[in-house]
């Protein structure tokens, strides 16, 4: 594929786009009465046009039959969730059964802790990524002290060298070699949100269960962006959050895949409430606790089908547009970005972008990473008012994800066009 830099060509990208049309089916916020250049899916997608109308479903059926809505009206409450693990798992590359709809991401991270980090005399560390989400350092710090441990002794973190920003496979995989008689778990991240890397995840799964531990993935920014192979990988556990490429809302139900060699394995502990119990004898309430002999049985709380109705939204969509579709654009899309981004690079005086991301295609999702090498917070602000929105991290990185699903060729023209009349002209 050869790009030309011209918005023509931008106009050809789109035209020829078969999801184009999906764009109109999510809600594109406003700035200064046009529509905002919304790159930040990767933080909270957008706004499907049709949740409104799966939320409305559930407040209906809630104010038709009350309770009884749970087994009553068009969509049972009780059975809401198998029509979300399905598609779910389509796109983590898992069974249906090996996938549940709960809770949130940290919470999840913590519930998953407790059934497959069980240290044993001196097999009680953890690998992880160094500088991982704060939410998960903060996870893997209070849950091993907890159990006793100092974060010190039993977390290993693993970065990238000097002088790089990514982290190389075969330093992860040489860390699992090099502690793999005291290694309880290995529990990485699918996509660092940083840098947008993407990790081999089937390498350090087999790394890691060679050396006799649990593997586990927080797919926070993989899930929804990228291939993941959950199950043929078998990789034994995993948990992300749907409100980033999933669409599906602030604060939106969790999901998490657990491994069906684990389903029925009683020597597993968990943390259990009735939403776990065995289905068919569940409103017995009796004493003892019989988990689904599926993913499901992991669940602890009463669900809300509001979630699930917003979550239901956006997996359909994800549906008709197909997954194939979507890795396809998304590809595309984001070479496009990238090949504008060098564009800029090579005509300002001096480059101003260092990208962060990898630039191998396989390495990397729908987010570009751009550190800054000057004025990097002066360019966030003038984007901001230009009505770009993409994020800023400290110290000076610049992150952006154009999404298949909603942003088009034209909007990544655009965005590249005014950050180089800002580095040009503003700043
Ligand atoms: C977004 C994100 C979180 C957020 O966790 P919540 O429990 O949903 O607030 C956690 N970990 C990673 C890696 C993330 O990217």
């Amino acid at each position: 594929m050869t790009f030309e830099n011209s918005l023509t060509h931008a106009q050809q990208l789109d035209q020829q786009d078969p999801l184009a049309p999906f764009r109109q089916q999510f809600i594109i916020p406003e700035h200064n009465n046009n529509k905002q250049l919304y790159f930040l899916g990767n933080s909270l997608g957008l706004q499907p046009r049709r949740t409104q109308v799966h939320l409305q479903e559930v407040l209906n059926q809630w104010a038709q039959y009350g309770v009884e809505s749970w087994f009553m009206g068009e969509k049972p409450w009780l059975q809401y969730h198998d029509t979300l693990t399905t598609p779910l798992a389509n796109i983590v590359g898992a069974l249906p059964h090996e996938v549940v709809v709960m809770n949130q991401l940290t919470v999840n991270l913590h519930l998953l802790m407790v059934s497959f980090y069980r240290p044993q005399g001196k097999r009680n560390k953890i690998i992880c990524e160094a500088k991982a989400f704060p939410s998960d350092q903060y996870m893997f710090e209070t849950h091993v002290k907890h159990l006793g441990f100092n974060p010190e002794e039993v977390i290993i973190e693993i970065g990238p060298r000097a002088e790089e920003h990514t982290i190389r496979t075969e330093d992860i995989l040489q860390a699992i070699e090099q502690h793999k008689d005291e290694l309880a778990l290995v529990l990485w991240g699918g996509i660092n949100y940083y840098t947008g890397q993407v990790f081999d995840m089937a390498a350090i799964t087999k790394a890691g269960q060679a050396a006799g531990a649990k593997v586990g993935f927080d797919l926070a920014h993989a899930a929804g962006n990228i291939p993941v192979q959950l199950h043929q990988w078998n990789v034994d556990f995993a948990c992300w959050c749907s409100y980033k490429y999933l669409n599906s809302g602030p604060g939106a139900i969790g999901g998490a895949y657990i491994h069906e060699r684990y389903h029925n394995d009683n020597s597993l502990q968990r943390l259990a409430g009735w939403w776990g119990y065995d289905k068919a004898t569940r409103f017995l309430m009796q004493k003892g606790f019989v988990p689904v002999a599926s993913a499901e049985g992991w669940q602890l709380s009463t669900p809300s089908p509001l979630l699930y109705a917003a979550h239901k939204a956006a997996l359909e969509i994800v549906e008709e547009a197909g997954w194939d579709n979507i890795q396809a654009k998304r590809k595309k899309l984001s070479n496009w970005l990238w090949f504008l981004l060098e564009e800029v690079n090579t005509t300002t005086a001096e480059p101003v972008i260092e990208f962060i991301t990898p630039r191998e295609e396989a390495e990397r999702g729908s987010q570009v990473s751009m550190l800054m090498l000057r004025d990097g917070k002066k360019i966030f602000d003038e984007l901001t008012k230009a009505g770009i929105i993409v994020d800023w991290r400290e110290p000076n990185v610049i992150r952006l994800a154009p999404v298949p699903l909603y942003n088009t060729y034209q909007e990544v023209w655009h965005f590249a066009d005014t950050l180089l009349d800002i580095l040009k002209n503003k700043v």
